[in-house]
């Protein structure tokens, strides 16, 4: 995984077979106080304006099409909607009232650009012969089974794991150990839970053998990363993009 910068705007990139994934930071964007400043989530308190502002700065420096980028409103489950064209009209570029509610996307067309809202949760991005797929990644959407979902739909050969909460910072209760136990030992020391792992195994479990990490705990470095854990409920939100490259 590399950096790459534009502008003010920094992100990460890792190439897969076929496919570009990149996880946006939180430098670059035109949000203040705590949403300070690539906010671009639309379900906080930031300025809806500024957030798609946010957005448009994203789009260019990535080189996307605005109506390109997939997205859904995220409710913590495992539903992947596979997408045969563009969102019309598209929640990206303004948002619906009632976009899909789901946390996974895939498809197999050159261009699209599924994407996921994260702050501490994994963004995982896959390729494989079917296409992309991006995950929203939390322990409940993990417990779930979005992961073999992504896979299934893609026939994901690699996958890239973008910045999420590290073990050194994801403190969780006994319900969110057991959900993860049949994974085997050594994803928890006490009830700090490794996340990353535990997608690496549901990864690895799925037949999906090439697995690149970021490496890097979104709370332990909120400078460049928002953290739901460490900012709270007033906190902006970074993506995790894929898209099939010729
Ligand atoms: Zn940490």
């Amino acid at each position: 995984m590399e950096w790459r910068e534009s502008g003010e705007l920094r992100w990460l990139e890792a190439e897969l077979p076929g496919a570009l994934a990149s996880f946006s930071t939180r430098l670059g964007g035109l949000s203040s106080g705590s949403y300070e400043s690539l906010n671009i989530g639309v379900l906080t308190d930031d300025d809806t304006e500024t957030v798609l502002s946010n957005r448009r700065l994203l789009d260019e420096a990535l080189g996307i099409e605005p109506g390109a980028v997939l997205i859904g409103r995220q409710v913590h489950g495992a539903e992947l909607l596979v997408h045969d064209g563009p969102q019309e009209p598209a929640p990206w570029v303004a948002p619906t009232p009632d976009p899909p509610e789901v946390d996974a996307h895939a498809t197999a067309v050159p261009g699209l650009a599924p994407l996921v809202f994260v702050a501490d949760c994994l963004p995982i991005a896959l390729s494989g012969p079917g296409g992309v797929a991006m995950l929203h990644g939390g322990w409940r959407g993990l417990a779930a089974g979005i992961v073999g979902r992504g896979v299934e739909a893609t026939g994901a050969t690699a996958a890239a794991i973008g910045p999420g909460i590290g073990s050194c910072c994801f403190e969780v209760g006994e319900e969110v150990l057991a959900a993860f136990a049949p994974l085997g030992p050594g994803l928890a020391e006490g009830r700090m839970l490794d996340l990353k792992e535990a997608a690496r195994r549901l990864l690895e479990r799925a037949g999906v053998t090439a697995v690149e990490d970021a490496g890097i705990c979104t709370r332990c470095n909120q400078d460049l990363l928002f953290s739901h854990r460490g900012g709270g409920p007033m906190t902006g939100r970074q993506a995790g993009i894929v898209r099939m490259v010729g």
